[in-house]
């Protein structure tokens, strides 16, 4: 198909191919030596109680810092710790690191915080993450009520019975189970019936335009509606402006998590909005 284009459009597609995947082997490689080179580190983002307008915990998103490309986003590097394994080493330490966190703050006083955090399908899906699992909950010495685990439909579609079957073994150590970007994968509703879940986490993409007069805003309802008859409790993501805070509380929703309360930031910083700041929503 490509010849029509004449060959210099050929020789144009392939070395521009090669830059990429060039620059994705570099990747590969500079990710290898991220964790022993202490490039990788973890923000929070606040996560609020709709009902009490306090903060109830967070969820650790990772961040990679690069001496020389700087800053790499989780979209562009996770995916490529996916499909090169090392997916496992690096869930390991933000396992790790999110429990020892959260253990520090409690240790502090800050004793109700949750810590929310990602879990890619690959890495769950491996014999030696519930081994990783025991290790971090052991290792920080944290309450594992307080540790949810994010996972995605998408992730577990393809191996329902085998990712059933680890969840309950995660619930049996007392760890919650969070679904992520919850409304975009393909799961049915009878699937979902049978998973063992604590949480739904609305997708961002709902709540992004949601109005009163949007189909988002009949979605964002329905599932919030869902959850409370399933007994599980719900976090909308992406929230950006007091007007969605406020419909979602009027819609019964549990929790919210978005740019409108706090972007995902440093520790520091998280203990300093525990301090000053709770949401005043009515
Ligand atoms: P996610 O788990 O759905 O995380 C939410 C993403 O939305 C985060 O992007 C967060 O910074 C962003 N966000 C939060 N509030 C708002 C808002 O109000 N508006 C907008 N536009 N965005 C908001 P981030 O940190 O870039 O992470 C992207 C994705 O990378 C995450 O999506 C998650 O799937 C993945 N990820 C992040 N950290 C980890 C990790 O430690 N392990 C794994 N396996 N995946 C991770
Ligand atoms: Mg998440
Ligand atoms: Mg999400
Ligand atoms: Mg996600």
């Amino acid at each position: 198909r490509a010849k029509k284009y004449g060959g210099n459009q050929i020789i144009f597609f392939a070395s521009e191919m090669n830059v990429q995947i060039k620059y994705k082997f570099e990747l590969e490689n500079y990710l290898r030596r991220a964790i022993e080179k202490k490039e990788l580190f973890l923000l929070y983002q606040p996560v609020v109680d709709l009902q009490t307008g306090q903060i109830n915990g967070s969820e650790a998103l990772i961040r990679w810092n690069h001496p020389n490309l700087g800053l790499i986003s989780p979209m562009e590097f996770i995916p490529i710790a996916e499909e090169t394994g090392l997916i496992h080493e690096i869930g390991k330490w933000v396992l790790m690191e999110g429990c020892r966190q959260n253990q520090e703050w409690f240790d502090k006083g800050y004793d109700e915080l949750f810590i929310s955090i990602n879990v890619s399908a690959r890495q769950f899906l491996h014999p030696t993450f519930v081994e990783h699992l025991h290790e971090s909950l052991q290792y920080s010495g944290m309450d594992p009520k307080k540790l949810h685990l994010e996972l995605t439909e998408t992730g577990m579609i393809d191996n329902v019975e085998k990712s059933i079957a680890i969840m309950q073994e995660i619930q049996n150590l007392g760890v919650r189970i969070s679904i992520d970007d919850f409304g975009t994968g393909y799961s049915s509703l009878s699937y979902l019936k049978n998973l063992p879940i604590d949480t739904l986490k609305i997708d961002r993409s709902f709540i992004n335009n949601f109005t009163s007069e949007t189909v988002d805003y009949s979605i964002v309802k329905a599932i919030i509606t869902m959850g409370n008859g399933l007994s599980v409790k719900v976090v909308a993501e992406g929230v950006e402006t007091y007007e969605q805070l406020i419909e979602l509380k009027k819609m019964n929703c549990d929790y919210a998590q978005g740019y409108y309360i706090e972007k995902p930031v440093y520790p520091d910083r998280f203990i300093e909005i525990m301090n000053n700041k709770k949401f005043q929503i009515s």
